[in-house]
């Protein structure tokens, strides 16, 4: 990237922390995720040390105020969190992006002065785990027409039903989850409750056997009786869809961060092995069918970046960002797909086997156009922002 300055004042060039962070990454990648990560991916094990190790580095708590235990960074650093991890593994990014926008972001955005001194620090550092549940067997994109519901009984609320698809099920120990608490068919039905793990009634299910993103836990949070506390609600009752969609507003630059850094790593990795891979005595690279590719893939992730760049500028500022993080991450999660289907062609039958790293890449970025909103959804907002 250059370093000159657009006039809306975005900076192209990476600030001090941005410098420090990236490189605070490629060491602890080096050290910690890089020996482990094919065995991670095999046997489908969540590194729950590693993200308490990220939670030591003030990386599980990116835009936590400091006065709550947090970073207090801006979305340009956790552009640059979550893209660098992503970059050398796209499963300890996405955990690492559902757990400070998604759990963590709804309690920092819509929890009371109280709820935000009792959970902020603990999830900050990573002494706890956070997940955040929307998702339903049966309702995804449709995620307003949910069934799981929470009825008031005396001072506390009682939960029931299944959520699926949930980042952290399992090994989570705050979730926040949206529930029913009103008719199906009103916006203003649903509430959002913070849910402590070892709550009676309240338990992880079924763990999904995945294409990619192996090493992120996913999996049913179900709630049988789950009888919580009434301070427990986030807000007030009936705002719960609201907040989830205005938490998925900034969700967005997480998910397209992911993409970027998937792209990112790809796309590097298939330029070095184009100038390492001989064939006809040349360099692979010096084949304009191999050269024109790589200039086309870094057109994109320099295209993604800056649609990224923006969303977190108008973010940082207060702006409302709906229609360009749905840009954003509609375009990063597409190119991470084509970038990475690219670097495994240039790798050739290298790129197939599990001993180079394209084929990771090309598994773990297929998540990117259907987590917090598939590329259908993302046009679909995109679109009604331009027609209103
Ligand atoms: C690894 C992983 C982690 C996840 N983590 C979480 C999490 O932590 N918390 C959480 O709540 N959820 C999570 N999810 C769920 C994720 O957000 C949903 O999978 C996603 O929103 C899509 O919902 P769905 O899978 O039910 O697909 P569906 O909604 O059934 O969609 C199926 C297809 O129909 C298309 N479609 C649907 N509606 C329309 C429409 N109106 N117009 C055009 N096309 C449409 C979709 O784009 C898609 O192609 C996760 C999912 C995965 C795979």
């Amino acid at each position: 990237m250059n370093t000159e300055t657009m006039q809306s004042g975005v900076e192209f060039s990476l600030n001090e922390n941005q410098k420090m962070i990236t490189q605070m990454i490629k060491d602890f990648g080096e050290q910690h995720i890089k020996p482990k990560m094919m065995e991670w991916d095999e046997s489908q094990e969540f590194p729950v040390d590693v993200f308490k190790k990220l939670g030591e580095l003030g990386l599980m708590g990116v835009l936590v105020p400091e006065s709550y235990g947090g970073s207090g960074f801006s979305y340009a650093e956790y552009v640059t969190v979550v893209s660098e991890i992503s970059k050398i593994d796209g499963s300890i990014g996405l955990s690492v992006a559902a757990h400070n926008s998604l759990c963590t972001g709804h309690i920092l955005q819509f929890g009371s002065e109280e709820q935000k001194q009792k959970y902020l620090a603990k999830l900050a550092t990573a002494e706890h785990i956070g997940a955040w549940g929307l998702t339903e067997p049966n309702t995804g994109s449709d995620s307003g027409n949910m069934r799981t519901t929470a009825v008031l009984d005396g001072d506390e609320w009682v939960l029931n039903g299944t959520k699926n698809f949930i980042t952290h099920a399992i090994s989570g120990d705050i979730v926040v989850v949206i529930v029913r608490t009103g008719e199906v068919g009103d916006s203003h039905g649903m509430s959002a409750f913070i849910v402590e793990r070892g709550t009676a009634g309240f338990s992880g299910g079924k763990k999904e056997n995945k294409l990619g993103m192996r090493a992120s836990e996913t999996a049913e949070l179900v709630f049988d009786d789950c009888r919580i506390p009434k301070e427990n609600m986030l807000g007030k009752e009936g705002e719960g869809f609201i907040q989830a969609m205005k938490v998925l507003d900034g969700g967005r630059i997480s998910i397209a961060s992911l993409g970027l850094g998937i792209a990112k790593g790809a796309y590097e990795a298939a330029l070095a092995y184009s100038k390492e891979r001989h064939q006809f005595n040349k360099p692979i690279s010096s084949f304009q069918g191999i050269s024109f590719k790589l200039a086309e893939m870094a057109t994109k992730v320099e295209a993604a970046e800056l649609l990224i760049f923006k969303s977190a500028h108008l973010k940082d500022s207060g702006q409302k960002v709906t229609e360009v993080s749905a840009k954003a991450k509609y375009y990063a999660s597409e190119i991470a797909v084509e970038v990475s289907t690219d670097a495994v062609q240039i790798f050739g039958g290298y790129g197939y086997t599990k001993d180079f790293p394209a084929e990771k890449y090309y598994r773990d970025s297929k998540l990117c156009t259907i987590g917090e909103g598939t590329s259908e959804i993302q046009k679909l907002v995109i679109a009604r922002e331009l027609l209103n």
